[in-house]
Formats: C-alpha cells, structure tokens, sequence
C-alpha cells in the first residue's frame, strides 16, 4: 500500500479521529490485519494557535511546509493537512512540496454535491466562516453557496472550539447552542451543514440535527483512504 502523511495536532483530539477512521477504512477494504500505512507530524498546537490569532499566517505556513517537506523527505506519496483551518495556508505547503496535499474543502465539496447539495451551512472557526479560503473553494469549484450564522453566533462558536473542544470538552450546552445555529441557518435556506471543523463532528456525535450533516473529518478521510486504496 501507499504511505500518507499527516499533518496533524490541530488539535490532537481530532486527530485521533483521522487516525481511527484511517485505519477502520483500510481494515473494512481490506480485512485481516491490514492497517494503514501512515506518517504523521503531530504540531505542538498552541504555537500554531498563538501565530493565527496574531495573524501570523505566514509563519505558521513556514512551520507546516516544514513538517510537510519533512514528511516528503521520510517517504510520504501525498498528505492530509487535518484541520479546515489551516487550509488558509495550503497553498504555501503545496509550494514546498512535489507530493499532493488531498485538500479538505474538495472532500466537503464533493460529499455536497453527490447529495445535490446548492446551498450549505457552514460551521467552524471564525477564520473558517469569514475569510475566503473555504467558502471560494466550495463556490469556484463546486458551485456551493456558503451561509454562516450571524457574527455574535460565530463568535461563540469560535469560543466553544478553541475553549472546549480543542480540550476534549463536550458540553451540552455547546451541542445545543450549534444545533440551534443550524435549525437558524435550515430556515434561512440551507440544504446541508458542513461540520468544517475537525472536532465539531466529536460534538455533535449520535445527536439528531435539523440538517443533513457533511462532516469535514469524514469526508477528509475518505479522501485519504480512496488515495491509499488506489495504490494496490
Ligand atoms: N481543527 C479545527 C479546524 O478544523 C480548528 C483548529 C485549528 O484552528 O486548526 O479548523
């Protein structure tokens, strides 16, 4: 089999979930023993979380490109960068490697689509449901129109994933909060809702949501599985 590289740490508690999954995936396909061939560079999170709240993208792009070049270096034939976030600097890690970074938002994209999916709730960081590098993905390429709860919304949802769940903290506060967010954005129109954060779906596990749900992790997984697979 293929060997995938994972960036990965953002925060740990998702990646737990990549790894699970990953390796579920290859059993399933695969039986037996069979496992996933993985690398993965696990980032100390709170420097990264420092440099996007202080706008230093650019540093934290440096850093991610490193540990990418270094993945590509120890044998890594494409990778996954497990956070929607940090996709804000996927250009600059794709720069500095010849290997393919399996991007999230084409997960998402194409889980919409196969669902006939036009117009899709999006929950995240505020980086995430503000700025430009998810949404444009998800409209240019797969003709998806994006809505966002309201901006007190975003700020607590903002709160609750960098407070709690980055801290392996799920509340039932914060599960109600977010399903009212997506019963709010149901009834302004949307289709289906993107858990574009890794550890929203942690959350919002088992409960029964006003939307069909496109859960980034999953959809990011199956990315890497699909290229894993193709390998023979
Ligand atoms: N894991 C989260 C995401 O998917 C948030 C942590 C981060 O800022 O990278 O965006």
């Amino acid at each position: 089999m293929r060997l995938l590289g994972v960036l990965g740490g953002m925060s740990w508690e998702s990646t737990l979930s990549y790894y699970r999954l990953l390796n579920e995936g290859v059993r399933d396909a695969r039986g037996g023993l069979h496992s996933a061939p993985l690398l993965l560079h696990s980032v100390d999170f709170a420097g990264i979380a420092a440099l996007q709240k202080s706008g230093g993208w650019d540093e934290a792009g440096r850093q991610l490109a490193a540990a990418a070049q270094g993945l590509e270096r120890a044998g890594a034939g494409a990778l996954l960068l497990a956070t929607n976030t940090m996709h804000k600097v996927a250009p600059a890690i794709e720069a500095a490697v010849d290997i393919p970074l399996l991007h999230i938002g084409d997960g998402v994209g194409t889980a919409l689509k196969a669902q006939g999916c036009e117009r899709a709730a999006l929950l995240g960081t505020r980086f995430t449901m503000q700025e430009d590098f998810y949404r444009q993905r998800l409209g240019e390429r797969f003709g998806i129109r994006v809505q966002v709860p309201d901006a007190a919304a975003m700020v607590e949802i903002d709160r609750v994933i960098f407070q709690e769940l980055c801290l392996g903290r799920f509340l039932p506060e914060a599960r109600d909060f977010y399903l009212a967010q997506l019963q709010q954005l149901k009834d302004e129109g949307a289709q289906a809702a993107i858990l574009g954060c890794t550890e929203i779906g942690l959350l919002l596990d088992g409960c029964d949501s006003p939307l069909p749900l496109v859960d980034s992790t999953e959809e990011h997984v199956r990315m890497g599985l699909d290229w894993l697979l193709a390998g023979g």
